[in-house]
C-alpha cells in the first residue's frame, strides 16, 4: 500500500465498531473508532483529520446527520459514508443534504462495505465542500445550505440552483435562455419569464443592507452576478 489512509469509524453498537475497526486494520487502513459524536468531534478537531468517516445515524447524543453537516459547514471536506438501518428515502436524501457522500444501510456486507470505502477513497482529493461566500451571505453547495452569517436562510431547490449557477458562473452575463436550459433542464418546458419570477423572489430572500454583491440586470441578455470588486467595472 503506498500511502495508509486514516479512517474514523463512529458507531455506538460495540461489537459492530470492533468488528469492523479489526477489518479494516486487517485491510491496511489506520482506524480510529468511537461510540459517539462528542468523541467523534473531538478526534477530528485534535487528531489529522481522516480521509474517510463511517457514521452511524442513531448515535446517544447527536444524530449522524447533524454531526456531518456540522463538518461540512466548518469546511471538512473528507468522505462520510452513512451506515444505519433506517431505510427510507427520506433519511437516504436527509443524509445527501447533509453532505454525505455515501451511504450503506445496515445489516450491510464487509466485502460491499470495503468496496464502497475504497471508491471514496479513490476520490479522495476531490471531495470538495464547495462553499461560495458572497457579501454576508454563503452557499455550500454540498450541503445544500444558504447561510447569512451563521443563520439558515430557506430557498426553494430552483432558487439554489439557480443561486448557485450565478455564483459559478459570477461576473458573467447570463442570457435567459442558459438560465434555463441549465437550472430547469433543456427538455423542461418553461416560460421565460419563470427566470425573472425566480430572480426577483431570490433578490428578495437575499435583501441585503451591507453591499458586497449585486444580481444585476443586463438590458437585452438577462441577469449577471457581481462580487465586491466587480461591481466597481459594472
Ligand atoms: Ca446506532
Amino acid at each position: 500500500m503506498n500511502q495508509q489512509h486514516h479512517i474514523l469509524i463512529v458507531e455506538d453498537e460495540d461489537n459492530l465498531r470492533l468488528a469492523l475497526a479489526d477489518n479494516l486494520r486487517d485491510e491496511g487502513y489506520s482506524v480510529h473508532a468511537v461510540a459517539n459524536a462528542t468523541d467523534a468531534k473531538l478526534a477530528v478537531a485534535e487528531s489529522q483529520p481522516p480521509d474517510l468517516v463511517l457514521l452511524d445515524i442513531m448515535l446517544p447524543d447527536i444524530d449522524g446527520y447533524s454531526l456531518c453537516r456540522e463538518w461540512r459547514t466548518a469546511g471538512h471536506t473528507f468522505g462520510v459514508m452513512m451506515l444505519t438501518a433506517r431505510v427510507l428515502e427520506d433519511d437516504i436524501l436527509r443524509g445527501f443534504e447533509a453532505g454525505a457522500d455515501d451511504y450503506l444501510e445496515k445489516p450491510y456486507r464487509l466485502r460491499v462495505l470495503l468496496a464502497r470505502a475504497k471508491a471514496l477513497l479513490r476520490r479522495g482529493s476531490s471531495f470538495s465542500s464547495n462553499l461560495f461566500p458572497f457579501g454576508e451571505f454563503k452557499l455550500d453547495e454540498k450541503a445544500r445550505i444558504l447561510y447569512r452569517g451563521t443563520e439558515e436562510i430557506q430557498v426553494t431547490q430552483k432558487e439554489f440552483d439557480l443561486l448557485l449557477y450565478l455564483l459559478r458562473n459570477e461576473g458573467r452575463a447570463l442570457s435567459r435562455d442558459e438560465l434555463l436550459d441549465s437550472v430547469w433542464g433543456k427538455n423542461i418546458v418553461v416560460d421565460i419569464r419563470t427566470v425573472d419570477n425566480f430572480i426577483s423572489s431570490l433578490k428578495q430572500k437575499l435583501r441585503t443592507t451591507s453591499r458586497g454583491f449585486q444580481i444585476q440586470t443586463v438590458r437585452g441578455v438577462g441577469y449577471r452576478l457581481a462580487i465586491e470588486e466587480l461591481l466597481d467595472k459594472a
